[in-house]
C-alpha cells in the first residue's frame, strides 16, 4: 500500500520551486524524491534515491537544539530561548521588538537557532560544529560533512541572519560574536545527509534516544519530549499548526526540501513500534515546507493512522 502511495506522489504534477535564496540550492533537480523508514527493529523501507546527499538546513536546528540542552541543561538554554510558536516565517526579525525584548520565541526558528548554536560546546566554531557532527555520527554510524558550497554561498547571502544575529547579541541572547554565531549555524544548515541517515535521527528521536545495538538513551527524556513538542507546534514553520491537525506527527522540515519525522507507535507494512521516516523532495512551497514531501507524509499518515491526536 504504501508504494500505491509513492506512486501518487511521483505522478503528482510538480508545484513550488527551489530554495533559490541559497544560490547552490537552486541547482538541484526537481525530480528528485526519496523516502526512507526504519523501525526499532532495523527493518528499512526505501524509495527513490535514497542515497542522495542533501544539506540540512533547518533540520539542523532539532540537532543543536539537542545537544546544547544536553550539554547545558534545559533550563540554562530556556533562559535564552522560549517554546512558543509564532506563527511568521522562520527568518522574521519582527518579534524580535516584541514580548520579552529580544529574547527568541523558540529554536525552531533562526532567532533561536541562532543563539542555540553559539550556546553549543566548544571554544570555537569548528569545536561547537563538531560538537552536533559527532552525535549524528553516532546515530546514523558515519562522518558528516558540510557542503562548503552551500556553506559559503549562505555566509555570502546571510543579510537577514546576521541581522538578526546583531539584534540577538544587542539584547545578551547571544555568547561569542556575532560572526562566530552565524558561521556556527550555517555550517550545521550545511551538513549534508541522506533519506536514511534522517530516518535513524528520526527512529532516535521517536524512542526518546535509543542508539541500535546499545541498551541505554544517549539524551534525556525531557530533552527528547521537548525536541518533539517543538517538532509539533514549530518544526513547519508558519503551517506547523495545520500539519499538526491534518498529520499529527512531530516533523522538521528544512528548505533544501528533506522532512524528518518521529513516529512513537506505528504499525506500516511490516515495520512496527517506534518508526523514524524521512523525505526528501527539493520543491518547496511559499513558506518552505517541500510539497511532495508534505503530500507523501499526509496520505501516509492518513493511511497508517499515524497522527497522535
Ligand atoms: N540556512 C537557512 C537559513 O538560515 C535555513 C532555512 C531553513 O531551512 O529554514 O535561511
Amino acid at each position: 500500500m504504501i508504494h500505491s502511495i509513492i506512486e501518487n506522489v511521483k505522478i503528482t504534477p510538480h508545484s513550488g520551486h527551489l530554495a533559490s535564496y541559497i544560490p547552490a540550492l537552486a541547482n538541484q533537480s526537481k525530480d528528485l524524491f526519496a523516502a526512507c523508514l526504519v523501525d526499532e527493529r532495523g527493518e528499512i523501507l526505501s524509495f527513490g534515491d535514497a542515497n542522495y546527499s542533501f544539506t540540512l538546513q533547518s533540520i539542523s536546528k532539532v540537532m543543536s537544539f539537542i545537544v546544547a540542552a544536553e550539554h547545558l541543561g534545559l533550563e540554562k538554554i530556556l533562559e535564552k530561548v522560549d517554546v512558543e510558536p509564532t506563527g511568521d516565517p522562520f527568518n522574521s526579525i519582527v518579534r524580535l521588538e516584541v514580548a520579552e525584548k529580544g529574547k527568541p520565541f523558540n529554536p525552531m526558528i533562526n532567532a533561536g537557532a541562532i543563539t542555540v548554536a553559539s550556546l553549543l560546546p566548544g571554544d570555537d566554531v569548528e569545536a561547537r560544529v563538531n560538537s552536533v557532527k559527532q552525535y549524528l555520527a553516532q546515530i546514523t554510524g558515519h562522518e558528516h560533512t558540510v557542503n562548503e558550497e552551500v556553506y559559503r554561498s549562505e555566509l555570502e547571502t546571510a543579510y537577514r541572519n546576521r541581522a538578526i544575529a546583531n539584534y540577538l547579541k544587542a539584547n545578551d541572547y547571544l555568547e561569542g560574536t556575532v560572526e562566530e554565531a552565524l558561521e556556527t549555524y550555517l555550517q550545521l544548515c550545511s551538513l549534508e545527509v541522506n533519506t536514511e541517515d534522517l530516518a535513524k535521527f528520526g527512529l532516535f528521536l521517536a524512542s526518546d534516544g535509543l542508539i541500535a545495538g546499545e541498551n541505554k538513551n544517549l539524551i534525556t527524556h525531557k530533552t527528547a519530549q521537548f525536541s518533539k513538542a517543538l517538532m509539533m507546534t514549530c518544526g513547519l514553520y508558519n503551517a506547523s499548526g495545520k500539519y499538526a491537525a491534518t498529520i499529527g506527527i512531530p516533523m522538521k522540515s528544512g528548505v533544501s526540501g528533506g522532512v524528518l519525522c518521529a513516529v512513537r507507535n506505528g504499525e506500516i507494512e511490516h515495520l512496527r513500534g517506534y518508526i523514524g521516516i524521512a523525505v526528501f523532495s527539493p520543491m518547496i512551497d511559499e513558506i518552505g515546507n517541500s510539497v511532495k514531501g508534505m503530500i507523501f507524509l499526509k496520505q501516509l499518515s492518513d493511511q497508517y493512522h499515524l497522527s497522535v491526536f
